[in-house]
């Protein structure tokens, strides 16, 4: 027990050093991305030049992004708790996303009843669904449906939960895949970060929920979410 709240506390420390570190690489970055779009300007750049400093820009902007999300990752804000009505963050999430060039092709079923109220964090809480749908829509790659499923359930200690289901129709993963996926830095995605399911399991479980990800290859995959209600 002691030496398992020693390893706790290491990985903590080591989170928070590493999550500074981070912070620190992202203000030069932004430095460095800010300089070069100004020298762009420059009347003698050539279309050559003009090229490599756009290489560098969506460099710089590829790292920030890397570094972002790393940072929700390794070190989360501490959940704001309220009431909130699922159905309804995740239609506005839905019409934020309806521009998502991700998303052309997909159908989102919104099917949460009107009255489900969970207790999350509101940004978190988008964060959450909108990295699932993202993941869900790039598996369909095209043509496909996502359905959203919520209910009320009883929990084992005898109280109640929200649970929801996201099912997809998608490519679906293998069984090898399926154990990884909550491994930060765990992608089959070129240009993908891995970072987005381990940054979700982190804000469910700091919020009180759980989850789950069964899938099936060829079919589809199903997100299980279990959520305070
Ligand atoms: P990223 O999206 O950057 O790859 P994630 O942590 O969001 O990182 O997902 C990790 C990996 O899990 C993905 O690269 C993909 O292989 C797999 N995955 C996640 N969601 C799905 C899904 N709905 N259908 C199929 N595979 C998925
Ligand atoms: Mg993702």
């Amino acid at each position: 027990m002691a030496s398992e709240l020693k390893r706790a506390d290491r990985l903590a420390a080591l989170g928070e050093l590493s999550a500074r570190m981070a912070h620190e690489i992202r203000n030069p970055l932004a430095a460095i991305s800010g300089s070069v779009q100004l020298v762009a300007l420059r009347p003698w750049v050539d279309s050559k030049d003009e090229r490599l400093f756009s290489i560098i820009l969506r460099e710089t902007d590829r790292l920030d992004g890397l570094l972002r999300d790393f940072l929700s990752y390794a070190k989360p804000n501490q959940p704001d708790k309220v009431a909130l009505n699922l159905h309804r963050v995740i239609a506005d999430l839905c019409a934020l996303l309806a521009t998502d060039p991700r998303l052309d092709g997909v159908e989102v079923d919104n099917l949460i009843p009107a009255d489900l109220v969970v207790q999350f964090d509101k940004d978190q809480c988008t964060q959450v669904f909108w990295n699932l749908l993202v993941n869900a829509a790039e598996a369909i790659a095209g043509e496909g449906r996502i359905r959203i499923d919520g209910a009320l359930v009883q929990e084992s200690g005898g109280g109640r939960e929200a649970r929801i289901i996201i099912r997809d129709s998608g490519s679906g993963m293998s069984q090898d895949d399926v154990k990884r996926v909550f491994e930060p830095f765990f992608t089959t995605k070129k240009g993908g970060t891995g970072l987005g399911l381990a940054t979700v399991y982190r804000i469910v479980e700091t919020n009180g929920g759980r989850m789950a990800i069964n899938s099936s290859e060829g079919k589809g995959t199903t997100v299980t979410l279990h959520l305070p209600a």
